[in-house]
C-alpha cells in the first residue's frame, strides 16, 4: 500500500499560515503539490500569501526560479478560512497552527471528521505528544510528526516522527512527501522534543544561564559558538529567529516532561515578560 499511497499524493493541506505554515505551504507549491493553506485569521492568511510571494520573488531575483514555473506555483495554492474546506481532497495534511495542545486535539478532530480516510494526518510540533494527537482519531495510525524548521525553505531536515500507533504506510508518506519538498528526513520514535528540540532547547537555557551569571556578554556567546564549535548560528541569534515565547513555552514542557535540566532560565522568562520577544517584535535579546 505504501507505494501507491506514496505516488498518489497530489494535494496537500496545510493548517496555520504563521511563521512555519507559510513556509510548509511554499515547500508544498514548489514541489508541484496542490496546495490549500487554512487559518482562523484571514488577516493571517494574507500575511502568509504575502511571505510566499516574497520568497518566490527572492527565487526569481537569484536566478533559481524561472517567471513561469513561479506563475505555475502560485496557481497551485488555494487559501481556505474553513477547515472542513481545506481539507475535504487533501491527501496530506500538514498542521502548523500555535503550540496548544487543546487547540490541536479539536482541530485534529475537525480535520478526520472531513478528510478523505487515506489521508495522512501530519503535526508540525516542536515538543507536543503526536500520540496524544492521534489518540482522538478513530484511525490513530494514520497520524504521525512531520517537523519542519525555520525558515523552511532553506532549511534540509524534517523529523519524522512515530507515535505509537503511526503505521510504517504512514512513515513512507511522510518520508516521500518532505523528500518531494526537497528535504532530507531523520526518523525519531516519540519522545519529548525528539532530536533537534530537545538539545537545542538545552542549549539555549544554558547560554541564558551564562548571560545570566555575568560569564560573558550576549554577542561573545553567540561568537563562541559559531567560530569555536562551527555552529552557524549563535544560541541568541536563534532564540530571536524562533521567538523567546515559542522557546519559554517548549522548555515548561521539556521541564515537566524529562525533568529538573529543562527548567527555564529565570532571564529567559523575564525577557518574554518584557515582550521581548525576538525578531518578530523587533526586540529579543537583541534589538532590530
Ligand atoms: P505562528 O504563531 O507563527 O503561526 C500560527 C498560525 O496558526 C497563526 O497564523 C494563527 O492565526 C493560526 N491559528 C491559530 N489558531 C488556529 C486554528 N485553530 N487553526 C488553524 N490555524 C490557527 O506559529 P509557528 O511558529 O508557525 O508555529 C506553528 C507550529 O510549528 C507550532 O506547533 C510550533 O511549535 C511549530 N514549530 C515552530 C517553529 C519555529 O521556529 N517557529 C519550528 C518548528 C516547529
Amino acid at each position: 500500500m505504501s507505494e501507491r499511497a506514496v505516488m498518489d499524493v497530489t494535494t496537500v493541506a496545510v493548517l496555520g499560515a504563521g511563521t512555519m505554515g507559510h513556509g510548509i505551504a511554499h515547500a508544498a507549491m514548489a514541489a508541484g503539490y496542490r496546495t490549500v493553506l487554512y487559518d482562523v485569521s484571514p488577516a493571517q492568511l494574507d500575511r502568509g500569501q504575502a511571505a510566499i510571494d516574497a520568497v518566490i520573488h527572492k527565487g526569481i531575483e537569484l536566478g533559481k526560479v524561472a517567471a513561469d514555473d513561479a506563475a505555475a506555483m502560485r496557481g497551485r495554492l488555494r487559501l481556505a478560512t474553513v477547515v472542513a474546506e481545506a481539507v475535504r481532497e487533501a491527501d496530506i495534511v500538514i498542521e502548523a497552527a500555535p503550540e496548544n495542545i487543546d487547540l490541536k486535539l479539536s482541530l485534529f478532530r475537525a480535520v478526520e471528521a472531513a478528510a478523505p480516510a487515506h489521508a495522512v494526518l501530519a503535526s508540525n510540533t516542536s515538543a507536543l505528544s503526536i500520540t496524544e494527537m492521534s489518540a482522538v482519531l478513530a484511525n490513530p495510525g494514520r497520524m504521525g510528526g512531520m517537523h519542519f524548521f525555520n525558515p523552511v525553505h532553506r532549511m534540509k531536515l524534517v523529523e519524522v516522527v512515530k507515535a505509537l500507533d503511526t503505521t510504517a504506510e504512514t512513515i513512507a508518506v511522510m518520508e516521500a512527501v518532505s523528500a518531494k519538498m526537497g528535504k532530507e528526513t531523520v526518523l525519531v520514535r516519540e519522545s519529548p522534543g525528539f532530536i533537534t528540540t530537545r538539545i537545542n532547547a538545552l542549549i539555549g537555557n544554558e547560554a541564558f544561564y551564562m548571560l545570566q551569571d555575568g560569564v560573558a556578554s550576549a554577542r561573545d556567546i553567540d561568537k563562541g559558538l559559531k567560530l569555536g564549535l562551527n555552529h552557524p548560528m549563535g544560541p541568541f541569534e536563534l532564540v530571536d529567529l524562533v521567538g523567546l515565547d515559542t522557546r519559554l513555552s517548549i522548555l515548561q514542557y521539556l521541564h515537566k516532561m524529562l525533568g529538573e535540566k529543562f527548567r527555564p532560565c529565570p532571564l529567559l522568562e523575564q525577557h518574554v515578560r518584557d515582550g521581548r520577544l525576538g525578531r518578530k517584535v523587533g526586540k529579543g535579546v537583541y534589538d532590530y
